[in-house]
């Protein structure tokens, strides 16, 4: 999927996919701007964006959910960041908590070959450093 995003773009999006994973609770734009620390007139101009782009929907209580689309570059976005951290944290020796947020800054931008690349270097691994589970292609695709 060749789409341009923005940072903030793709960690609203992967907020939403871990989120709506991990919590029993529904996301809106006040739990994502807790998450990343901003106000929430910040989180809802950027969901407007991705809402046009067709990438989460708003139901009526402001609940935020990923579309097909949006959770298909969700899980691609989340297995970038993987295994980018999981390099910096098993090649690197880097905190995992660094090796995560120097992640972030990057992944987005990496293309799926040289990730897939790097993910072959690593020996696929199953899980990030903080024991989350690695989305391969073949699962991305059923979603
Ligand atoms: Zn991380």
């Amino acid at each position: 999927m060749a789409l341009k995003i923005t940072k903030r773009e793709a960690d609203y999006i992967k907020i939403v996919y871990e989120k709506s994973l991990e919590e029993q609770h529904k996301v809106t734009s006040g739990l994502i701007a807790k998450e990343v620390g901003v106000r929430t007139p910040t989180v809802i101009e950027v969901l407007w964006k991705l809402k046009k782009r067709k990438l989460i929907s708003v139901g009526k209580a402001g609940e935020i959910t990923l579309t097909k689309r949006g959770l298909k570059l969700a899980a691609i976005l989340i297995r970038k960041h993987r295994i980018l951290e999981t390099y910096f944290v098993k090649e690197l020796n880097l905190d995992p908590t660094f090796a995560c947020k120097e992640s972030s800054n990057v992944d987005y931008l990496l293309s799926s070959e040289v990730m897939d690349r790097l993910c072959s270097v690593l020996g696929n691994p199953c899980n990030c450093p903080h024991g989350k589970p690695i989305p391969y292609e073949n699962q991305i695709e059923r979603v």
